[in-house]
């Protein structure tokens, strides 16, 4: 089920209780519930995830005689239980520790993530958006397993207006990624972007690969980009990824169009990290900043 649609079902099943005369109060909570699981569960968010928000989303609706509570009350109550748990699902708690850029500082931001994820245009993206923001912002091609990977990055540079570095002779990446931002640094950019080769698959050459960079750049930032469209399978990739480049926040691609989301959103759980942008399309400015509750807002319309 599409992000859309799992927001109308939810929303659909809410006002439903809310506008439930039945006298059977559990009931009317019940028939929510089924209603917002199976949605979830349609939308690939992970079974655990479904069942301590279903249980939380009970407790907080029946527990201490809240059946006598008056009519007006209990619906006020199902519409802020419900909105509070569904943000819980997308808020790993850390967001008051998000990097924040210095001005006059070089801030290093490295990107990983399985090719085809959307690594590099999200890195023209996040390059846009401080850009705009008065910061002077540069982006490295230490890409140099995809062929024409560099000439892409290149290609969205110089339509965004930013400064680049790449090679087409230089095989290795590491070399690659530590000479661009050596050469920023120098001329004292504030962003400095890596992005850093994917593969098709999580395999040992990638992570290794991943940490040599990191070792050499050292981050101020590491953003894995995941794409929300393939579903259950998120939430392992992230946990891989986890492990070896010790992301601190991710960005959620194709969230746009036939996303399901859901197995995405697991992934945050799953590794504790804030989701800190979405790309909801192709072009550079099709990026919004990510925040739980106000993606839970739109979500519900
Ligand atoms: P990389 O291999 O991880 O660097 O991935 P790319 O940046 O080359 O992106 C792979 C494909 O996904 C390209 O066709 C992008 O235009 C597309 N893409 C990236 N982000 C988004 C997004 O947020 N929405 C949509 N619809 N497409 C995206």
């Amino acid at each position: 089920m599409v992000l859309a649609d799992l927001g109308k079902r939810i929303h659909n099943a809410v006002n439903n209780a809310l506008s439930d005369t039945e006298d059977d109060y559990t009931t009317t909570v019940d028939t929510m519930l089924k209603t917002i699981t199976t949605a979830l569960l349609q939308s690939d968010v992970n079974i655990r995830l479904v069942s301590s928000l279903r249980t939380n989303i009970r407790n907080e609706l029946l527990s201490n005689n809240k059946h006598n509570l008056p009519p007006s009350q209990r619906k006020k109550l199902i519409q802020k239980v419900v909105f509070d748990e569904l943000c819980n699902l997308v808020d790993c708690k850390e967001q008051d520790v998000i990097f924040q850029a210095k001005k006059k500082k070089a801030n290093v931001i490295m990107f990983v993530g399985l090719q085809g994820s959307g690594k590099t245009t999200s890195c023209t993206k996040l390059a846009v958006y401080y850009a705009k923001r008065g910061f002077k912002v540069g982006l490295v091609c230490a890409d140099t397993f995809r062929a024409g990977a560099f000439d892409q990055l290149k290609q969205n540079a110089i339509k965004a207006h930013i400064p680049f570095y790449g090679s087409y002779t230089e095989p290795n990446p590491v070399k690659v990624a530590s000479d661009g931002v050596a050469k920023f640094k120098k001329e004292k950019f504030e962003i400095i972007i890596v992005d850093t080769s994917g593969r098709h698959q999580q395999e040992e050459a990638l992570f290794q690969e991943m940490v040599e960079i990191s070792s050499v750049v050292q981050p101020n930032q590491t953003i894995m980009v995941l794409d929300a469209s393939i579903g259950q399978a998120a939430e392992q990739q992230a946990k891989a990824f986890k492990e070896s480049a010790n992301f601190g926040a991710i960005i959620l691609t194709k969230m746009d169009g036939h996303a399901k989301g859901g197995g995405a959103i697991s992934a945050v759980a799953a590794t504790n990290t804030p989701i800190i942008f979405i790309g909801t399309g192709e072009h550079m400015h099709d990026f919004e900043k990510f925040s739980p509750r106000s993606f839970i807002q739109k979500l519900l319309g």
